[in-house]
């Protein structure tokens, strides 16, 4: 039941609380000292995702950006640059970290209509050995990239055309088990493994849909471990007793990956509810983010503060972006696409 007081935030997955099982799983933590590498729940959180992710190493991390930017200075050198696409995180929203604290050279790339950067594109972009270009180094991908989940085979040909070039990957696997669950919901876990066979370093976010407060993780070799925790200490991402954290993202991982499915499930019903309004195009979700376009003029404008005064949150403009989660369900669901209807009435 909807009343006007309950607010149905589809901004991010990043707003949910942390549930009643998962404060019980951080007060219960045993803590140490991490910057001694003496606290038991951040290590047991990184022993656990590295195996689960088929990896050497990991490395807790207090947000994604600083994973993904450690891992970037982890891989490049001065001058050297990442390919990316021009709408990835790791390009357009980390405040140009890269180039700023790395000196890293970003060469950003165009996305094909599923979120992938083509091969060929690619290849056409990898500098020769010359003084007069940066050295490539390193090839970026996300997944999910805009919610769209990389095909396994792209991963595969895109892995293997880095290699033939000598290039290390990295991927911003901020919804890595997103991505996962949309392959296999039955084994995400073997999904997600899969998926990171084809990166050197991987960094994958707690807070997003997986539901803890804060914290993501770097998952690598020992040897790109070793660098990213000096960038780690230099960037100032050295926390103390962070077991308290680590301990809710490990209750995440444990019991918050198949759940991953409802939103997925929820996503489908938010687009199928929006479906046939006249001036809304709604883009159908692979995961938990529905895109939904709307036709300019003054309507569009005045969607947004109508849905917040109706307690319905998202953002975008004339395309607007709704994202289940955690602390969503269906009635919210329901009563944000009859808030839509409403508006278009
Ligand atoms: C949220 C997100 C990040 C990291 O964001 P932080 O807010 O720094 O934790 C990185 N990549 C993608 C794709 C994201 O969605």
């Amino acid at each position: 039941m909807i009343t006007m007081s309950t607010v149905v935030d589809l901004r991010s997955d990043t707003v949910t609380q942390p549930t009643v099982a998962m404060r019980a799983a951080m007060m219960a933590a045993p803590l140490g000292d991490d910057v001694f590498a003496d606290d038991p729940s951040v290590n047991a959180l990184q022993h656990a995702l590295a195996e689960r992710l088929g990896f050497e190493a990991a490395l807790f991390m207090p947000t994604g950006t600083q994973s993904n930017l450690a891992a970037l200075m982890a891989h490049c050198q001065r001058g050297e640059e990442y390919i990316v696409g021009q709408f990835a995180h790791t390009y357009r929203w980390e405040g140009g970290g890269a180039a700023v604290l790395g000196s890293i050279q970003p060469q950003p790339l165009p996305h094909q209509a599923d979120g992938s950067l083509s091969l060929a594109d690619i290849e056409a972009n990898i500098k020769p050995d010359d003084a007069h270009f940066a050295r490539t180094r390193l090839l970026t991908l996300e997944n999910t990239i805009g919610g769209k989940v990389l095909p396994m085979d792209y991963l595969a040909a895109a892995s293997a055309l880095a290699q033939k070039h000598g290039l290390t990957r990295h991927l911003d696997g901020a919804r890595l088990f997103n991505a996962a669950v949309a392959v296999d919901a039955a084994d995400p876990y073997a999904a997600a493994r899969r998926i990171c066979s084809h990166f050197d370093s991987v960094s994958v976010c707690f807070s997003k849909g997986l539901g803890a407060p804060v914290g993501s993780v770097l998952c690598g070799s020992a040897a790109v471990i070793q660098r990213a925790h000096r960038w780690r200490k230099m960037l100032g991402g050295g926390m103390r007793q962070a077991g308290v954290l680590a301990a809710a993202a490990h209750h995440a991982l444990d019991h918050h990956v198949h759940r991953l499915a409802d939103d997925h499930a929820l996503a489908q019903r938010l687009a199928q509810g929006l479906q046939g309004i006249a001036g809304l195009s709604v883009e159908a979700p692979q995961t938990n983010i529905v895109f939904v376009d709307v036709a300019q003029g003054e309507r569009a404008a005045g969607l947004l503060p109508y849905l917040k005064s109706r307690g319905v949150l998202a953002t975008g403009l004339y395309r607007l972006r709704f994202v289940t989660h955690l602390d969503v369900d269906a009635a919210g669901v329901d009563h944000a696409v009859a808030t839509v209807r409403e508006y278009f009435a």
